[in-house]
């Protein structure tokens, strides 16, 4: 074994992985990156078709990138965000809240989201989001105890707060002591809803689906009986377009329009969890409307301004943890007052607003809404569904969803019947296993594969990509 493998697996413990697993053979250990490749200690190249989990947007070792961070090193690399400002992140802030406010759907100051708080990952970005909202509740709305309510196996980090607005049984119930209790309401899964009649076919489960949107009228009633109750629901958490963890489940067009569209009538805020789905990588570029694919946010292209909107993993294209939260005029007003009122938010991190990733975050920025950029992102789409199409004829292949560059495969023991393999099989940790072999590295969530290349992909690199991903199904769970 690698003396690096060596001294991980004597001293390193590693995050959702069984341990007892993982010291049973040789981990690949990374030592160097390039485009959409990652080289290990070997010299072995690897496709990284999960971006690196979910993060990066424009490729390793990126030319601008890294120029950008090296020329912000030059000048400091962290002062603190508690009690002075600093240069990229003043930047960065204004370039982002231009970004998150298209004209095109923001129309006036009170949507405008006009005030970002930074912090480092998705979990803190979405914690600072529930702590606004909750304090916000008790100050401007008159509501003594806040309620949440966010989507069926909800996904929102693993902070305790995070947790308890999640609703993964798998990873949250361990915490069920630790965390506060919130509702949830079903997510449109339309290849598993039990509102779809349809028979399965041999397309994305949207399309074929028949139902009456049952699920929408579900979401009414709830929030009708918490209103009712007298305890109406403070804010809707959702992952706008596609949620991640919950195993790559899309919504279905205009869904998030209407069930946002009830949560405001009950005078509910809305909070879009973007961390996986924003900087342009849940929004298609294929839409009839211009202006939508031009969206970097999924909340955008459903047509939804939240109240608040939490980023993390592609806002530095994946070089450095940041995290911002982004909310309203009148939410930072709720927390403006004489400093003995003790109104102050108090919370923050040490590294917040940390120059080094707010200067990659910028270059990122400046590729992200470059023209080359955008075409790229055009093409890969269509080469992915072009090659997606071959996959459908394995038996076991369920259902193929893709969601701008994002996409899951379900793994099934029976496309007719769409009966579950069951985890301890581990079909999708095996047939991820096998991808390996083939040279492409990625990570399932339960049975879905996960394909979500970097945006610097070729034709090439896709081909190889899902050309691996059938034959891996193929060896692994046959025909
Ligand atoms: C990954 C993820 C998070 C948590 O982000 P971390 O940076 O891992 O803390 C939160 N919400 C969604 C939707 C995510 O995909």
């Amino acid at each position: 074994m690698h003396r690096l493998a060596l001294l991980d697996h004597k001293y390193i413990w590693h995050p959702f992985t069984q341990m007892q697993d993982w010291l049973k053979e040789e981990p690949i250990v990374i030592t160097r990156g390039t485009g959409p490749y990652l080289i290990d200690v070997y010299g072995r190249r690897f496709l990284d078709a999960n971006s690196s989990i979910w993060t990066n947007l424009h490729g390793h070792n990126n030319p601008e990138i890294n120029k950008a961070i090296r020329k912000q090193l030059s000048k400091i690399a962290h002062s603190s965000a508690l009690g002075l400002a600093n240069e990229p992140a003043s930047i960065l802030a204004a370039r982002l809240i231009h970004a998150v406010n298209p004209s095109f759907i923001v129309d006036s100051a009170k949507t405008k989201l006009s005030k970002v708080f930074y912090s480092d990952d998705g979990a803190t970005a979405m914690e600072v989001a529930l702590k606004l909202a909750f304090e916000h509740a008790r100050r401007a709305m008159g509501i003594e105890h806040p309620r949440f309510i966010s989507l069926s196996n909800a996904y929102h980090g693993d902070t305790i707060g995070a947790v308890s607005l999640g609703h993964i049984n798998l990873f949250h119930k361990s915490f069920s002591n630790l965390t506060f209790k919130t509702d949830s309401i079903p997510a449109p899964y339309c290849y598993r809803c039990k509102f779809n009649k349809a028979k399965p076919e041999r397309e994305d489960a949207r399309l074929w689906r028949k139902c009456k949107e049952e699920c929408l009228i579900e979401i009414e009633k709830k929030f009708l009986k918490a209103k009712n109750s007298g305890r109406p629901f403070t804010a809707f958490v959702f992952e706008p377009l596609i949620q991640g963890a919950a195993g790559m489940i899309p919504q279905p067009h205009g869904w998030l329009k209407v069930a946002s569209n009830i949560a405001k009538s009950f005078g509910a805020l809305l909070i879009a969890d973007e961390v996986l789905t924003g900087f342009g990588r849940a929004c298609s570029t294929i839409t009839r409307e211009k202006q939508y694919s031009r969206c970097l946010f999924a909340s955008h292209q459903a047509d939804v301004q939240p109240d608040i909107m939490a980023v993390a993993k592609g806002i530095t294209g994946g070089y450095l943890p940041l995290a911002a939260t982004f909310t309203t005029m009148k939410i930072f007003e709720s927390f403006l007052g004489k400093y003995e009122q003790f109104k102050t938010f108090f919370h923050g991190h040490s590294y917040t607003a940390n120059q080094l990733g707010c200067a990659a975050a910028l270059a990122s920025l400046d590729l992200l809404v470059s023209k080359d950029c955008y075409n790229t992102r055009k093409k890969l789409e269509i080469e992915l569904d072009k090659h997606l199409s071959s996959l459908w004829q394995l038996s076991h292949v369920g259902d193929i969803r893709r969601v701008g560059m994002i996409v899951g495969v379900e793994l099934v023991q029976s496309w007719q019947t769409r009966a579950e393999y069951p985890l301890q099989l581990q079909a999708g940790i095996r047939v991820c296993k096998k991808m390996r072999e083939y040279g492409v590295i990625t990570r399932p969530v339960g049975n879905v594969i996960v394909l979500m290349p970097p945006f610097v992909c070729s034709n090439t690199h896709i081909q190889f990509m899902i050309n691996a991903l059938f034959k891996a199904i193929k060896d692994v769970l046959g025909n």
